[in-house]
């Protein structure tokens, strides 16, 4: 892990041109296209459809996918800048594109063989939206205990089962749901297969009416003796477990890239406040006060970009990145909430209405220390590695 030359070792957050230039450009989208929507969608609890296509139209929902599938050929690290630049403006449109890129596309990218990538990536690429489903009523830290069952019929198999807290299932054409072939087996039974909405016994059931990330579809799902053709299982039958792990172990460096994004966007909306605000003849950002909670806060977004962008580089170096990642994950919603919440003081009354957006951010900080493995479970897997370490 020792760079050969120090003068190799780049600084974590210093970009390459092209990275640079897609992180403007999502940038620019942001602000220009989505800022306008953002209250109406937390309102109304729906992502705007123009929103959604336009994010296909930039690429945003094929990151990593080959060009040769219709994706932007694009790297991990791309999809986590991504991630973290529509987060500093909407965490919904974030985790919106987290799932598709970090989850759904990775896991395919992965496992899929030919014939599953030619006939998925592509609309994955430019049209169609995909969820990920693994959490039930009573399973969801202790994932692996999931309870629907999918029993081999030749050809195909027959689902049975409920899923609960789906992200973007309102909207989403393609499902990799988790169900086990053998529960005899435990977590050895569990298969992940590729369901696509329109399957006959599945349906998209109640959406959950949030706290925060409302614009965000979470739905549970029914599966009732919905038949899943073989060829539709991806990887090996019984490796389920393995394809969970090793997506979420990825997808929470993403999240922590939302959370730092939600926090710079907390950030600069109190900066902007106190420098304009004015009590006592003066603005508000001319009291020491005010500027100890700025420089604490920008301190906090700026710890946590530094461990998702080492934990990022890390997993796209090849180089062991699981600490790291519940590591990023972990202090990043921590950070999230902590930046909300001053952001919201700093704002005073106003930044306790709908008026001024910090009390959505501060709503939506929550979610970061709940999806992906609950901030009890990355400690959990923090402690681990320190444990094997003696
Ligand atoms: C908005 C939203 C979107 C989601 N999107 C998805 C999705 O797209 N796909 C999907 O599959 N799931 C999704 N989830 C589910 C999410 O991953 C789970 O909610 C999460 O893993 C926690 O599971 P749980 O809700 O069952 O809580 P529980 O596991 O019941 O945990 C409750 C509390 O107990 C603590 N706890 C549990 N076990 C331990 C332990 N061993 N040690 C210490 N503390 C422990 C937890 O930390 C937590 O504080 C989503 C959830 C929400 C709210």
């Amino acid at each position: 892990m020792v760079a050969a030359n120090p003068s190799d070792a780049l600084p974590l957050t210093c970009l390459n041109e092209e990275d640079r230039f897609f992180q403007s450009s999502v940038r620019q989208f942001a602000r220009e296209q989505i800022a306008p929507h953002v209250r109406s969608m937390d309102e109304s609890g729906v992502f705007r459809k123009d929103i959604l296509q336009q994010m296909f139209a930039l690429g945003l929902m094929g990151i990593e996918i080959p060009e040769e599938f219709g994706g932007q050929g694009g790297t991990f690290f791309q999809a986590v800048l991504a991630v973290e630049e529509l987060a500093v403006v909407d965490p919904s449109a974030a985790v919106i594109i987290d799932v598709q890129n970090t989850l759904v596309n990775n896991a395919l990218l992965r496992w899929g063989n030919e014939e599953q990538k030619k006939r998925y990536l592509p609309r994955l690429a430019t049209s169609m939206l995909a969820s990920y489903a693994l959490s039930e009523a009573g399973s969801g830290s202790d994932a692996f205990a999931l309870t629907t069952r999918a029993e081999d019929r030749g050809d195909h198999f027959i689902l049975n089962g409920r899923k609960l807290w789906i992200t973007n299932a309102a909207e989403a054409g393609l499902f990799l749901l988790f169900a086990n072939v053998a529960p005899e087996a435990g977590y050895k039974g569990i298969t992940c297969f590729l369901v696509e909405r329109d399957f006959a016994g599945f349906q998209v059931g109640k959406k959950e009416d949030k706290l925060g990330i409302r614009a965000s579809s979470t739905c549970e799902l029914i599966i009732d003796n919905c038949r899943v053709p073989k060829e539709n299982v991806l990887g090996e039958v019984g490796k389920g477990y393995k394809i969970a792990i090793e997506t979420l172990n990825e997808g929470r460096i993403a999240i922590g890239g939302q959370m730092t994004g939600l926090a710079q966007g907390a950030l600069q909306h109190a900066l902007a406040y106190a420098r304009e605000r004015k009590q006592f003849g003066k603005p508000i950002a001319d009291f020491q006060g005010v500027q100890f909670e700025l420089a604490e806060m920008a301190t906090q977004v700026e710890a946590a970009r530094l461990l998702v962008y080492n934990a990022a580089r890390l997993k796209e170096r090849g180089l062991p990145f699981l600490t790291e990642a519940a590591m990023a994950k972990y202090f990043a919603s921590q950070a999230a909430e902590t930046v909300a919440s001053k952001a919201v003081e700093v704002f005073g009354g106003v930044g306790f209405t709908k008026d001024y957006p910090v009390e959505k951010l501060y709503r939506d900080a929550k979610i970061g220390r709940i999806y992906e493995g609950t901030s009890n479970m990355q400690r959990v897997t923090i402690a681990k590695q320190l444990y094997s370490k003696g």
